[in-house]
């Protein structure tokens, strides 16, 4: 039998007077890669702040099969891990420094003691997985957008989490970056004990990446499942357009660069 990562009943979450998430109810078993998908506001970012402990949240919730609701946000984070853009690039840290932020959480005799050998080499290994070895010295606020991203990845995976979080990991990455990332979190996802949830705009990107899928609207679950439910009345619901038109007339323009025929048509 399969070990369920995360499980959800009727969580209800929000800010102040503003309810977002309105009673979600799903459960995803661990080595699932989890894409949340729906339009801007529907309560996706909440979501994953609700699963990484940093949102109140009402109804019952499940973190590797222990209640959530007792959970200290340290104990937590040794679960669950947020790769997060936002943090710690505006700093001239070097590339060693900010991964080893995500040793912290192991740290026994916390931050101010410093890192200790078995750190420096989780970290170094993390920095090799991510393909920046050599740029340890490096300063972050030197870095393109992508090797920021590597930093940032090497640093969730640093955590040593079973469950990573991604909040739109892939805005402001060319195409390349953002294919070497989704391949590298599916792998990483398929590995015993991973599990992988990503807020993904794009949905090319989610079917690369994810083999589950929850879509999100107003705060309440549209639909939740594994490839079978993706239809193209769920996506117009979704985004309240003809998603399956956009792609298709995408798939023909992308045909007629492949075969040259975009030549002999005047823009
Ligand atoms: P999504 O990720 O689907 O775009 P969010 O979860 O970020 O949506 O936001 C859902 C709703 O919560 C939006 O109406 C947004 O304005 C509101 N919201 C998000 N963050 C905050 C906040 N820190 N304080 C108040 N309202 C917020």
């Amino acid at each position: 039998m399969s070990n369920k990562a995360l499980e959800l009943d009727g969580v209800f979450a929000g800010y102040g007077e503003n309810p977002v998430l309105k009673g979600i109810s799903f459960s995803l078993e661990e080595g699932r890669r989890l894409a949340v998908l729906g339009p801007n506001g529907s309560g996706k970012t909440t979501l994953l702040r609700v699963l990484d402990g940093l949102l109140d949240w009402r109804g019952k919730l499940k973190i590797l099969g222990k209640d959530a609701s007792g959970m200290k946000r340290e104990e937590l984070a040794k679960s669950v891990a947020m790769m997060s853009q936002f943090s710690g690039a505006s700093l001239p840290y070097t590339v060693e420094e900010t991964v080893l932020m995500g040793r912290y959480v192991h740290m026994p005799r916390g931050i101010f003691a410093g890192p200790g050998e078995k750190d420096r080499r989780a970290a170094r290994e993390c920095i090799r997985a991510a393909g920046l070895s050599g740029w340890e010295n490096r300063r972050v606020t030197e870095l393109s957008g992508g090797q920021l991203q590597r930093v940032f990845l090497a640093r969730t995976l640093a955590q040593e989490p079973s469950v990573i979080l991604l909040d739109e990991p892939t805005s402001h990455l060319d195409l390349k970056y953002q294919t070497e990332l989704m391949d590298y979190l599916k792998n990483w996802g398929q590995q015993p004990g991973h599990t992988v949830v990503g807020v993904l705009h794009d949905i090319n990107l989610a079917l690369r990446l994810a083999d589950t899928f929850l879509f999100i609207k107003e705060g309440k679950i549209l639909a939740f499942g594994g490839k079978e439910i993706l239809t193209p009345h769920l996506l117009d619901e979704t985004y309240g357009m003809d998603v399956a038109a956009y792609m298709r007339e995408a798939a023909d323009r992308m045909e007629e660069i492949i075969n040259g025929k975009h030549l002999s048509k005047p823009l």
